[in-house]
């Protein structure tokens, strides 16, 4: 059960939360050395453990997410989506 943040309405028991993700930011993630296990066999069979690197890289962190319902999901996306078709339809009338 959840509280949609949209409509302020209690969920039923075992109906499905939506999460939005209303913030994000890019981050930089740090080469580390020997962090991540990895196993396997040796030649006899043995279970044998190797540590290897993060490589690390850029990617997306969520900063803040809401619960929603599936009603307030769905009019939350059509909302986004109209929003994009007129961002791309002014950007095409510019240029
Ligand atoms: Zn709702």
């Amino acid at each position: 059960m959840f509280i949609c943040h949209f409509c302020k309405k209690v969920s039923k028991p075992q109906i499905a939360c939506k999460k939005i993700v209303t913030k994000s930011y890019m981050h930089q993630h740090p080469f580390r050395a020997k962090v991540q296990k990895k196993l396997g066999y040796d030649k006899n069979g043995r279970l044998k453990i190797d540590w290897i690197d993060d490589k690390g890289g850029r990617g997306v962190m969520i900063a803040q997410e809401v619960n929603s319902c599936t009603d307030c999901y769905n009019q939350y996306m059509r909302e986004k989506q109209k929003s994009v078709v007129e961002a791309d339809d002014n950007a095409t009338r510019k240029t």
